[in-house]
């Protein structure tokens, strides 16, 4: 599959406005081909496309974009084999969201949307009874032989999940790859118990590392089709019925040899630079957790 794929343009999702600027121009290269790395999971970086600001509520976003039809087939058919690299990093991380999480709410029954391999929902279901939605077919298919995890739906809408099934809903660097968080907001909202809780993990876009390095920002990437500030996250949340508890910057571990990754659209002498000294030390496999401040974690509860 090499074809381009359709785009679309679209409005903000947060306030419905239509008046943009144009934040950072699109990259040589983007679009990427069908089956590119547009619709890969975080750890894939690329040239990105013309990053729009909403002019009434400053929401970032992606348009025109790769049109969400086509979007979502491709998640589907999605194979990350590079998220075996990280695997170990990840259940590490996962343990890390579970600590915020834990000092809301200690039990119950929980969803992870977009749960990937479910690397999250293996360390979850040592306190919660899991459950998960993730449109790519091998990635339930990793979940289903190595952790024993059944995911059953692609999709959350498609899960049609009963009302106020879940205590806890998940969303892990999951917001910013979906064409309407919205209307996704409100599908999570309706399948939470009244006082129930989601959080989120996202780019913070309003961070001061996003900031200093503007169109440089290892979170302006292809995938990520939108890009929340704590203002616009909380904001998008209030509007399906939540209440932000807790919002604090989310460190994560990894190797260095995917920090380093980070740093693909610096200059190359930078990225040449740090590149050497990872390789002098011989630790690009060793673990480093690192809080660059520019993420958010953020736990919400549901009014009612
Ligand atoms: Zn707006």
């Amino acid at each position: 599959m090499d074809a381009k794929p359709e785009l679309e343009e679209v409005a903000c999702a947060l306030c419905g406005g239509s008046r943009t600027g144009v934040r950072f121009s699109a990259l040589e290269g983007w679009p990427p081909s069908r089956g590119d790395s547009y619709a890969a999971t975080t750890d894939k970086f690329g040239a990105y496309g013309t990053i729009q600001q909403c002019l009434d509520c400053g929401l970032l976003f992606t348009s025109p974009r790769v049109r969400a039809s086509s979007l979502l087939e491709e998640y589907q058919e999605n194979k990350d084999e590079d998220f075996f690299l990280q695997s170990e990093a990840r259940s590490m991380n996962a343990y890390l969201s579970l600590a915020l999480i834990r000092r809301h709410a200690q039990a119950g029954r929980l969803l992870d949307v977009g749960c990937a391999t479910g690397f999250f929902l293996n360390a979850a279901r040592l306190s919660f009874e899991v459950e998960g939605v993730e449109p790519s077919k091998w990635a339930r298919q990793y979940a289903k032989d190595r952790l024993k995890l059944e995911i059953g739906s692609s999709t959350i809408e498609g899960a049609h999940f009963p009302d106020a099934r879940f205590d806890v809903v998940t969303l892990l660097d999951v917001i910013e790859h979906v064409p309407d968080p919205a209307g996704l907001m409100r599908e999570v909202a309706r399948v939470t118990k009244p006082q129930g809780l989601v959080y989120v993990v996202t780019p913070d876009c309003d961070s001061l590392s996003a900031t200093l390095l503007g169109s440089r920002w290892w979170g302006l990437r292809p995938a990520h089709i939108y890009y929340f500030s704590r203002k616009t996250l909380t904001r998008l949340l209030e509007a399906a019925g939540y209440e932000v508890v807790e919002a604090k910057s989310f460190g994560r571990i990894f190797s260095w040899g995917y920090w380093l990754s980070r740093l693909t659209n610096y200059p190359r002498p930078v990225y040449r630079a740090v590149e050497a000294l990872v390789d002098g030390l011989g630790i690009r496999d060793k673990f480093l957790y690192l809080d660059t401040r520019d993420s958010v974690e953020l736990v919400a509860r549901k009014k009612g």
